[in-house]
């Protein structure tokens, strides 16, 4: 819990981050990646294209290399972890990075990714389907979600925060009645958690928690909830108008979604995790460091 303390102070420095979303929109492709492991180039990205890779027993990495193409599912409207900008068309975040990462793992270049934009509550079954190899956006690991899918990781961690309007008197989820609706995303923890335990408080869902926002500011809600690293970037976007509440009261641990069984791909994904420390911190730097926050990477889960 203790890292999830710390980011709350994003929400401090939430100006900050959207001078950084805005002056990150033209994140870098994997062209600019290293050839030879040195030094990071200008225009560079954190990450290298390796090359020669195998992965005996993942029918994840047999698919991607025998069709040369590689689908992520993400998010594309959560400024700072998986936004899509609607006029240049550039993929941005966290997560976003993470995702293009893990592809030049496999010796994929990012560049060639075909990212696909999949709701919270339909992550699983993309999964299940095989519509895209893995899915990297804000996707908490849970025993439930794990009955259906694999997952790599946690490669962050963040908690359930409230979104609120700038002169809001909520100040915590304490604050929270049957008299405040609270909006969140259809098959999202924060959600589930907000009908397991506070029944009284009435919810409306969407698809997306950006139209949760447009709601709040529309004064249809009085609250948003989810993880506090999202409600963090909707509150840059808008700090005259919305800030981020109370200490976060739940622990989210984000992984890399990927079919139910392929372990080798999640011992790789953990791997390159666990040994790719540094590209770790460029990636938060370059996507959330701004916020100031001092989340450190967290160890990855021993898979099975
Ligand atoms: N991390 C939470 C979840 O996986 C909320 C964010 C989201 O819906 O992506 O349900």
């Amino acid at each position: 819990m203790r890292r999830t303390r710390t980011l709350a102070g994003i929400g401090i420095a939430a100006v900050a981050l959207l001078a950084l979303t805005a002056c990150n929109s033209g994140t870098p492709s994997s062209s600019g990646a290293p050839e030879d492991g040195g030094e990071e180039e200008t225009s560079g990205t954190p990450w290298t294209v390796l090359e020669d890779v195998s992965i005996d027993g993942s029918p994840t990495f047999d698919r991607i290399s025998s069709s040369g193409t590689i689908k992520v599912g993400v998010k594309e409207d959560q400024p700072g972890l998986g936004y899509l900008d609607p006029v240049t068309g550039d993929r941005t975040g966290f997560d976003v990075d993470i995702a293009r990462w893990m592809a030049a793992s496999l010796g994929v270049d990012p560049e060639t990714i075909e990212f696909t934009a999949i709701a919270s509550a339909n992550r699983e079954q993309a999964i299940v389907n095989g519509d895209i190899d893995y899915y990297v956006g804000t996707y908490s690991i849970t025993d439930k979600r794990k009955e259906q899918i694999s997952f790599a990781g946690p490669y962050f961690l963040t908690g359930q925060g409230l979104l609120v309007g700038a002169d809001s008197d909520i100040a915590s989820v304490d604050d929270l009645s049957d008299s405040t609706t609270v909006c969140s995303a259809t098959g999202s923890t924060p959600i589930q958690n907000i009908k397991e335990n506070y029944p009284d408080v009435p919810t409306k869902e969407y698809d997306t928690y950006s139209k949760c926002v447009e709601d709040l500011k529309n004064g249809q809600v009085d609250a948003v909830t989810t993880d506090e690293a999202i409600l963090i970037g909707y509150a840059a976007q808008d700090p005259e108008k919305l800030k981020v509440v109370g200490e976060p009261f739940s622990e989210e641990r984000y992984g890399i979604g990927l079919a139910k069984g392929d372990d080798a791909l999640a011992e790789y994904f953990n791997t390159q995790l666990t040994d790719g420390g540094d590209i770790w911190q460029q990636i938060f730097d370059n996507n959330l460091g701004a916020s100031g926050v001092k989340a450190t990477q967290p160890e990855v889960d021993p898979i099975g």
